[in-house]
């Protein structure tokens, strides 16, 4: 069945009129976007139409100028411990992997755990070998992320962000910086987490991922959201003439 047939309803991430400005760039502008627990959304748009910044922005490593975000029914917090509890709750994962040169990749996975959500060591490492199996790298563990192929290493990533049990994941370019080999491995991966129910913003190219995982499509272009809707609408039917030349470009 399609995802999009078993839309959840109860939301979990809620922007409302959200703008915010990088100097003179508005680059923002009038946000209203909900997800529902256990949807997958998937943001695509023309490079500098703000997919990131709007990343960057659900779990406030970006400041906005006016408008809400709600987390599961609560205004994310500005700063200080609430906002790093908030941190923790919505997880990251990037084009570049971010991985520790210097660390083992279960100690990868498991540092967080220990600072931030205070488990023991060993309980954080009996979390971590779990991880490292779902996403296909039990026997990865003590390797450096130097040994790892691109796509072993966002995999690790993807696992580190699962190690703090977060409501959400915001992928942004998860496969953009991989070679074309490599990018099914890390696809396959976000599909199965999709299919476990975890609640998932995508920013990607693979429009691949976007018919077959998401519950809806926003497109972006100049800042605002100008498409929202299902990917079967979206892909066989663009409203706009902006995502019709997008896609006319990338399909
Ligand atoms: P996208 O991810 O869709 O390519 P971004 O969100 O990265 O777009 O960027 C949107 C716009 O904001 C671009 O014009 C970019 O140059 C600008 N921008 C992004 N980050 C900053 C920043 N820290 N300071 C100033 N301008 C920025
Ligand atoms: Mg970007």
């Amino acid at each position: 069945m399609s995802r999009a047939g078993c839309m959840a309803v109860d939301p979990l991430i809620e922007l409302h009129d959200v703008n915010k400005y990088f100097g003179e760039l508005h680059v923002l502008q009038d946000i209203n976007l909900t997800v529902g627990k256990g949807e997958v959304v998937v943001v695509i748009g023309p490079s500098g139409s703000g997919k990131s910044t709007l990343c960057r922005t659900v779990n406030r490593l970006e400041t906005i100028e006016s408008g809400t975000i709600r987390l599961d029914g609560q205004p994310v917090p500005d700063e200080g411990k609430a906002l790093a509890k908030l941190r923790a709750e919505v997880g990251m994962v990037f084009q570049s992997f971010n991985l520790f040169a210097h660390k083992t990749v279960l100690q990868n996975v498991s540092l967080a755990q220990v600072k931030v959500r205070g488990r023991k060591k060993d309980e954080a490492d009996r979390h971590s070998r779990e991880l490292l199996d779902r996403v296909g790298l039990a026997d990865q563990a003590l390797k450096y992320p130097a040994q790892l192929s691109g796509g072993q290493q966002q995999r690790v990533a993807i696992a580190r962000a699962l190690a703090m049990n977060p409501k959400a994941l915001l992928f942004d370019e998860p496969t953009s910086a991989l070679d074309p080999e490599m990018i099914n491995e890390v696809l396959e991966v976000m599909q199965q987490l999709a299919r476990d129910g975890m609640t998932m913003v995508v920013v990607t190219h693979e429009m691949g991922f976007a018919r077959s995982a998401a519950n809806r499509v926003v497109f972006m272009a100049d800042g605002r959201i100008i498409e929202d809707r299902t990917p079967e609408e979206f892909f066989t039917n663009p409203r706009t003439e902006r995502a019709k030349d997008f896609l006319s470009k990338i399909l």
